[in-house]
């Protein structure tokens, strides 16, 4: 190799070498005939000095300023030089090259770049124009040093994570990117066969099935970083093509399966941090988290619980909390204590202040909200007169109450009330500034339902996926099922379970979620049948990697994490995908063209 050292490696120590330096042109500025220049690559930025006026280098001066005159921003250039201190003064504290620059005594360029559609400076001094530019010239965008850093850091998890599976047994095996759909909830991209026209493949929505074929062959720990596929309706922050950290065990239960995790992420924790990370992680029953924090996701690194006050004020004469009573509705109150609201002596929730709350609220389809403030003298709010003296010490009580705390209560339909009450616990933290960014807080989520029903058909849908293992009897009410999601403030980082490893039982399952025999054969038979053939009980989870990483590094969005990523919308601005396909090659696969613009509606008809 030419280059001698990377644009993040020059310091004092090397002062004086001849160095040879390639990268790439981010600035250049002439300062009275001496031209500097920031040369960047993906470790670092070092200065180079150009001084016409210079003797020392013996450098063809006429050759240098020829080649310089094509160093235009974002050109791949090399250069050879000598490294000097930098003039007392001049030195750049926050770049770690920044004691040092490279005196040019050759200068040459690789690759001249077109003027880049936007600055690559650094995020916080220069202005990052919107995400579609940057994702149109992705290449450029991950010049950036924080897109370098989040793929490091990625890599680096990665790396950590492989290093511990392998250290456990567990052996990494690639399953088929063209399948039989695999059920996680999602409707599946498809892929159609040209030598069987007709017919068609699957994207995996995740490894589900074949993993757990894997455990029928004995392969008794598998991992992948594997790549899974959804076609959902765009999110705010998901893709239609996501990583995840895949895994499966053998003869296991729950608790082996949440213990191994544990130890994977205290190992990546060492490795990445060099910080003892504490586990086992807290436990928290799913009926635990929706009534208390109104999430299956809960931030726990603070308090604000709901609590349930339907019972002690279900005699008060209020017009409101009759009516919502009246339809079966519940109240909960959150007590905003005042140690979480004074600074400096200052309420942070001044009149001004509940009435952006009130209207919070209302916005997620609640009427509206009831607050009481606890006064030296007791509660007092205009609507503590429907309560008699024993119900407002009872609430107290309940509430846990003091002076100065504030009450908020929600009444509505249960469902309702919960998810709001979730909400409005997530801004009042966030409002009053209760929450350590650095501060990462793991849980599990235990103690799920095995089904959820669609409030809007009334269907009855796999809380997880369909080969969750139940943990009651199946002709009850509300079924429990072994599965489980690791929770790290305020976001599910990934789902686990135990299997059915018994064909009879997930055929039964199948049944329960609507499924008709035939339905289940044609689209379950084969995985029914290998059932049968002494599967081990087993079981697994999948990490979502790229929103860990996202949340790790505090980026907003998953986007910023993954290399190339789709927009918003699905598409990807790089290439141009999805596009429309030439006639001849959906002739070729048999798939009827449709050129939607063409189509009239009254044809049709
Ligand atoms: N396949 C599941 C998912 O993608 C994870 C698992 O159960 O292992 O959520």
């Amino acid at each position: 190799m030419r280059r001698t050292h990377n644009c993040g490696e020059l310091r004092q120590a090397d002062i004086g070498k001849k160095v040879c330096m390639q990268g790439w042109v981010r600035f250049s500025r002439d300062h009275g005939g001496v031209e500097f220049i920031d040369l960047a690559d993906a470790y670092g930025i070092t200065q180079l000095v150009f001084d016409p006026e210079d003797i020392t280098s013996g450098a063809d001066k006429n050759s240098i300023s020829e080649s310089l005159r094509s160093f235009t921003r974002e050109s791949a250039v090399s250069v050879d030089g000598i490294v000097r201190k930098r003039i007392e003064g001049t030195e750049d504290p926050k770049n770690r090259t920044g004691e040092v620059e490279v005196l040019i005594t050759k200068a040459e360029v690789l690759n001249r770049s077109k003027a880049p559609p936007f600055e690559l400076g650094d995020q916080k001094e220069g202005v990052l124009p919107g995400e579609e530019i940057r994702l149109r010239y992705r290449y450029l965008d991950l010049r950036r040093t924080e897109m370098i850093e989040a793929l490091r850091f990625r890599h680096r998890f990665i790396s950590a994570a492989r290093e511990y599976l392998d250290k456990n047994g567990f052996v990494e095996v690639e399953t088929p990117m063209l399948t039989k759909s695999t059920p996680e909830g999602a409707r599946d991209f498809i892929v159609p066969s040209r030598v069987h026209p007709g017919t068609f493949y699957a994207l995996p929505q995740s490894p589900q099935l074949f993993k757990q074929m894997l455990m029928m062959g004995s392969m008794d720990r598998y991992y992948q970083v594997a790549r899974c596929f959804r076609d959902e309706d765009s999110r705010a922050d998901r893709q239609p093509e996501f990583t995840q950290l895949d895994m499966e065990m053998s003869f296991v239960d729950m608790k082996d399966i949440q213990e191994m995790i544990e130890g994977l992420v205290v190992h990546i924790w060492k490795k990445i941090y060099n910080k003892k990370l504490k586990a086992p992680f807290r436990r928290i029953s799913f009926d635990e988290a929706m009534n208390k924090y109104g999430s299956d996701k809960p931030d726990l690194r603070y308090g604000l619980p709901m609590v349930h006050i339907t019972d002690i004020v279900k005699n008060a004469p209020y017009e409101i909390f009759q009516n919502v009573l009246s339809k079966g509705g519940a109240i909960v109150g959150l007590n905003v204590t005042s140690d979480l609201r004074m600074k400096d002596g200052e309420d942070s929730i001044g009149r001004n202040e509940i009435d952006r709350l009130i209207h919070f609220v209302k916005k997620s389809g609640l009427g509206g909200m009831t607050w009481m403030r606890a006064t030296k003298d007791g509660l007092d709010s205009n609507i503590v007169k429907y309560f008699t003296p024993d119900v407002l010490s009872e609430l107290k009580k309940e509430m846990d109450v003091k002076e100065g705390d504030l009450l908020l209560l929600l009444a509505g339909p249960k469902r309702n009330v919960l998810e709001t009450g979730g909400l409005l616990r997530k801004k009042l933290a966030e409002d009053l500034g209760l929450t350590d960014p650095d501060d990462f807080l793991f849980a599990w989520l235990v103690d799920c339902p095995m089904f959820e029903t669609d409030p809007a058909s009334g269907k009855k849908d796999a809380f997880h996926h369909p080969f969750v293992m139940p943990t009651t009897p199946l002709d009850i009410e509300n079924v429990g099922g072994a599965s489980f999601d690791l929770i790290l403030n305020g976001s599910e980082l990934g789902s686990g379970s135990q299997r059915i490893h018994d064909p009879e039982v997930q055929r039964k399952i199948f049944k329960m979620l609507g499924l008709s025999d035939q339905k289940i054969e044609t689209d379950f038979g084969f995985f029914l049948e290998a059932l049968g053939y002494g599967a081990p009980p087993h079981g697994g989870i999948a990490l979502g990697l790229d929103r860990v990483i996202s949340i790790l590094l505090h980026r907003e969005t998953i986007r910023d994490v993954i290399a190339f990523p789709k927009n918003k919308k699905g598409q990807s601005l790089l290439d141009g995908s999805p596009q429309k396909v030439d006639d001849e090659k959906l002739e070729e696969l048999q798939i009827l063209s449709i050129a939607i613009d063409d189509i009239n509606i009254e044809d049709i008809e």
